[in-house]
């Protein structure tokens, strides 16, 4: 028996990471799963390998996010667990920073996750429950220099989620999932061209290893799993320790600029 037998959910940014790694393990877990991404492709070809559902869509269009989760909870019967997880990243001061990425940076790991909760909560509340999870980042509890966008929005999604648990419990439970350095596309250019950055990063780091995108979503799927049925308002750091000691961009600033401030 699987801890998501018979659920019905829905992944953002599920294309890739830690988002494809999540719909994997749900279904292997029992679940249908609707896989949204930016990349329709990448969303099309993870749906084919779970027999899964796939949606192109950009999270900062509520409208869009609105309509494919409305028709993935229509054709899969439902809604029990949404992943808001899409997510992006930029790094900069912040008097140097683009507004356009500053806004773009924001709107994405913020507002996306303000719009998927939009989106998932009637469905649930009409279904009689639900578990939420999004996806912050030890950047919104440990934040570095040079990730104010990333870290403003990743700390927002920590007091968007409590509002949410309040607001929607008993019925539907709210929680966030805290990454700390994993394996995927997003640190990718930190792995390849700050190679000493990983081995000090892995260094500090009590695991003693990067994370792999399993390791967090194993801690999704019990979130939204029956396992967690006392757990609601809370942000699951998962970073192998990392944020005792630092962040994962710790010192990238000052490598890049070649200077302090
Ligand atoms: P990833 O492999 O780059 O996956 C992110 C996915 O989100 C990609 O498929 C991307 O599509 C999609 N996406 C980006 N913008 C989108 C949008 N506007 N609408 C819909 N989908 C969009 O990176 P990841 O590491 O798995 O990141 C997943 C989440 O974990 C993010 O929220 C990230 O901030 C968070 N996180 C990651 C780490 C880490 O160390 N990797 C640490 C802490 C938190 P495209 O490929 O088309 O851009």
């Amino acid at each position: 028996m699987g801890l998501l037998d018979g659920k019905l959910a829905v992944v953002t940014g599920g294309g890739s990471g830690i988002g494809r790694a999540t719909a994997r393990r749900m279904t292997e877990e029992g679940a249908r799963v609707a896989v949204l991404d930016l990349d329709g492709d990448s969303a099309q070809v993870v749906a084919d390998e779970i027999d899964g559902l796939a949606y192109e869509v950009d999270v900062r269009d509520a409208e869009a996010v609105k309509s494919a989760v409305g028709d993935a909870a229509a054709k899969l019967g439902g809604l029990h667990a949404m992943f808001n997880n899409a997510g992006i990243s930029t790094i900069g001061r912040i008097h140097e920073l683009k507004l356009d990425d500053w806004h773009r940076v924001v709107d994405v790991n913020l507002h996306g996750v303000f719009h998927g909760i939009r989106a998932a909560v009637p469905i649930m509340l009409a279904g009689g429950g639900g578990s939420i999870v999004s996806t912050s980042s030890i950047s919104g509890t440990n934040p570095a220099a040079g990730e104010s966008a990333y870290s403003a929005a990743k700390y927002a999604v920590i007091a968007l989620t409590k509002n949410a648990a309040i607001e929607y419990g008993p019925t539907i439970r709210v929680n966030a999932v805290a990454p700390g350095y994993i394996h995927t596309a997003m640190t990718n250019p930190i792995v390849e061209h700050f190679g000493a950055h990983s081995d000090h990063i892995v260094g500090i780091t009590p695991a003693g290893r990067i994370g792999e995108p399993e390791d967090v979503a194993d801690v999704v799927v019990f979130l939204s799993s029956d396992l967690a049925r006392f757990v609601t308002g809370q942000t699951l750091i998962v970073d192998g320790g990392l944020a005792l000691r630092g962040s994962v961009v710790d010192g990238v600033l000052d490598t890049l600029t070649g200077e302090r401030a």
